[in-house]
């Protein structure tokens, strides 16, 4: 164990989401640390850079439909703002708690100094579930939320955006209780709707995205994503368009789940089913077993917390995209992959593989993309939001969708690059983490000891 994992994990022998994304990080920019370490040390970058800046954790009472109070707890993680202003987003689940919110606010940082945009990383939320809410209790709960964050961001600041439980819905509430609070129309959360400082493609972004990632990634092979058997976790933002772009670039999607179950439907889910997905899930708020009542010959499978690997990564596929939450695929589900010719996975989620399972994608030689460069696109578009609200602009779709690839591309670029300079060669683990935490590393040397 490296000597600031001893650290962290001494200090707080609980967070093991944040211990296990430290590890992965310091692993692979060892060869970093081992040309410049005596400096590195001199200025303690690494206790450094996993000790956030601020955090902020608070009490959000509500009260539901009967009139119960109820209270949650808040939080806001300002995890790094050498490269602008925190940004990242915000997660509204029951299993929220500081040690997810570290992990996923020290990803965000690499993630974002990933897209060369000007922005430092932060990631917040709250262990409140909406799912079977009522639309009022939502929005009480988000206005009770940013009652208290309002005081701590801005759009200089630190700025928000959706992720598990947070979407267009808590979006809008949660902006119009700033906008009351603070009397000012400014971009501080980005995912907005369109008609009023929402940008085109922000909804869409992590999932094309990725898959404009893993279409770089199979071009090295000559290969694309055209007549590929995708398997795909999720059901919410990342698994729609993730889905979404797939289908439209030929590839075939024959799973999404939630955390109740599964759907495999061999035929394939094309244009007209996923529409039906959305219909369910964004709209009905139902569950994706409700697919079944149109498409009856689609075998559903419901969740069995009993068994040690997730059957939805044992069928015969080309590609997968974990869409859902950290740590989904773990070591016997990798082997799954494998075993069933799996030659490309590529992740939407956040740190959805453990680290026994990345280490068998490696070593089968599978194409294997961590979030923090294929996920980048969500945060990328968040990043074209604020600029398109602070110019008060709206760019045209294409214009969006052309900058995302853009973004994604060199960030493909950028990954290859540096895990080749490093003695990784086709590395995207090492190539993300190197890239990333040199961007930071080099702003945070230049600013003095802050
Ligand atoms: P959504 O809330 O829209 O969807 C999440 C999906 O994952 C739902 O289908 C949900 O099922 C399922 N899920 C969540 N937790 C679990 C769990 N513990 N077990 C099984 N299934 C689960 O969230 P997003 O699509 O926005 O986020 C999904 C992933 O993508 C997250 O890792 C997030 O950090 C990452 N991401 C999202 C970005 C964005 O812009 N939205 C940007 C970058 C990364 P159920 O409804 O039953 O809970």
């Amino acid at each position: 164990m490296s000597d600031i994992l001893r650290l962290i994990t001494a200090r707080d022998p609980n967070e093991k989401e944040f211990h296990q994304a430290v590890g992965e990080v310091i692993e692979s920019v060892q060869p970093v640390l081992d040309r410049i370490i005596p400096e590195y040390r001199q200025n303690a970058i690494l206790e450094r850079i996993t000790e956030p800046e601020r955090v902020l954790l608070f009490r959000v009472p509500w009260q539901d439909d009967q009139g119960q109070m109820h209270v949650n707890r808040g939080y806001r993680i300002e995890m790094n703002s050498a490269l602008g202003p925190y940004n990242g987003g915000l997660r509204f689940h029951p299993s929220v708690t500081l040690s997810i919110l570290k992990f996923l606010s020290f990803e965000q940082v690499f993630n974002n100094a990933l897209t060369t945009l000007p922005m430092g990383g932060g990631m917040g939320g709250s262990d409140f579930e909406p799912k079977g809410k009522s639309d009022n209790e939502v929005m009480r709960f988000c206005q009770s939320f940013m009652s208290e964050l309002f005081r701590h961001i801005g759009p200089d600041t630190d700025v928000s955006s959706g992720d598990i439980g947070v979407g267009a819905r808590e979006i809008g509430y949660l902006f119009g209780m700033y906008k009351r609070l603070r009397n000012e129309f400014t971009g501080v959360l980005t995912g907005k709707s369109l008609g009023w400082g929402g940008s085109l493609i922000r909804p869409e972004a992590t999932g094309y995205g990725c898959v404009y990632f893993a279409s770089e990634m199979l071009s090295t092979m000559n290969d694309s994503i055209e007549e590929k058997t995708c398997l795909i976790s999720g059901a919410g933002n990342a698994a729609q368009y993730t889905a979404e772009k797939v289908i439209e670039l030929g590839g075939k999607v024959v799973t999404l789940s939630d955390s109740t179950g599964y759907i495999y439907d061999e035929e394939g889910i094309d244009k007209d089913k996923l529409e039906y997905v959305k219909m369910i899930k964004n709209i009905r708020r139902g569950r994706i077993k409700d697919y079944l009542d149109k498409y009856s010959e689609t075998v559903y499978t419901e969740a069995d917390t009993t068994l040690d690997y997730n059957p939805l990564w044992n069928h015969k596929a080309d590609c997968a995209f974990p869409c859902a939450t950290q740590n989904e695929i773990n070591e016997k589900d990798a082997r799954n992959l494998a075993n069933n010719g799996v030659k490309l996975v590529c992740e939407a989620a956040n740190m959805p593989c453990t680290p026994e399972a990345v280490d068998i994608f490696l070593n089968n030689k599978i194409l294997y993309a961590p979030g923090k460069a294929a996920n980048a696109g969500g945060v990328a578009v968040s990043g074209l939001e604020m600029s398109q609200n602070s110019m008060r602009l709206s760019w045209p779709k294409k214009e969006v969708d052309s900058r995302l690839k853009i973004i994604m591309k060199n960030i493909h670029k950028t990954c290859l690059e540096a895990a080749s300079e490093y003695g990784q060669p086709g590395n995207y683990v090492s190539g993300a983490n190197i890239a990333g935490f040199l961007k930071v590393v080099n702003a945070m040397q230049d600013q003095g000891l802050v």
